[in-house]
């Protein structure tokens, strides 16, 4: 038997929002890995099948078991929500195989993309990523806040509309105020802000408001933030931002 593994990802929560392809590749694994409460989105699918349930923290331990999985002959599948490319697994699997055995770089690897959290937020209230737009994730466990404040302030100077992932846990409840604190010396006051919680699930939970109200307290681990651009505006109930802009 020859090893393999994919890195899927499950989307933000509905199962209709789930790939065909994703659900294939769960179906075929005869071992899954991930995050405990990842897993248990996932039904069971086959007897046969052995679950591998871990802590958040430990992506890169988690990574090399299911990659040292791969290479004894099991077909893997590595589980994230959204998708595993974003902020998530897919990353830690090849940050494993470039420190790890030369073996698993001739693994039969692939990554099976998924709906990211920011676009089934995005989707909640209409079409605030419609122009240019970035991504930055909150977390400083991988990175210096430092550089997490200078590409805010890039991100800002520049006008483009800002997704934030991981805007707070209990280990880091301040940083999200201070990254509104930052974007409020570039941005304007009236800049629409999005607070989607539980996105693409039937738990959603959208708070509206303007960066110079936004309270960072709104914002938990299963919360979306969107900072407008200088075009972003509400048209009836939704909030969207144009495609085209001028300098
Ligand atoms: N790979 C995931 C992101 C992992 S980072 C993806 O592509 O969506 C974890 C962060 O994603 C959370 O702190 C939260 O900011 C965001 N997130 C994940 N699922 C979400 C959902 N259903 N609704 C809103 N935000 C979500």
């Amino acid at each position: 038997m020859t090893g393999s593994l994919v890195v899927v990802g499950t989307g933000p929560g509905k199962h209709e929002l789930m790939t065909p392809a994703t659900q294939a590749a769960l179906a075929a694994a005869t071992d899954l890995v991930g995050y405990g409460p990842y897993l248990d989105r996932v039904p069971m699918l086959r007897a046969d099948q052995c679950r591998h349930a871990s802590d958040n923290r430990v992506e890169l331990d988690r990574a090399r078991h299911a990659l040292a999985l791969a290479a004894s002959g099991r077909r893997v599948a590595v589980v994230s929500g959204g998708d595993p490319g974003v902020f998530a697994m897919a990353a830690a699997i090849f940050e494993a195989v470039e420190s790890g055995d030369p073996v698993w770089r001739t693994l039969d690897i692939r990554v099976e993309p998924g709906v990211t959290a920011m676009l089934a937020a995005a989707a909640e209230v209409g079409a605030p990523l419609g122009g240019d737009f970035c991504a930055i994730s909150l977390s400083d466990n991988l990175k210096d806040w430092a550089t997490i404040e200078r590409r805010l302030k890039a991100a800002a100077e520049a006008d483009f509309v800002i997704a934030l992932y991981n805007p707070a846990s209990k280990a880091r409840p301040h940083q999200l105020g201070e990254a509104f604190a930052l974007l409020r010396t570039v941005k304007a006051g009236e800049t629409p802000v999005l607070f989607v919680r539980a996105a693409g699930s039937v738990e959603v939970k959208v708070v509206a408001t303007i960066l110079a109200d936004a309270d960072a307290s709104v914002a938990d681990m299963r919360t979306l933030v969107i900072v407008g651009a200088s075009t972003t505006r509400r048209v009836g109930r939704w909030i969207y931002t144009p495609r085209g802009a001028k300098s």
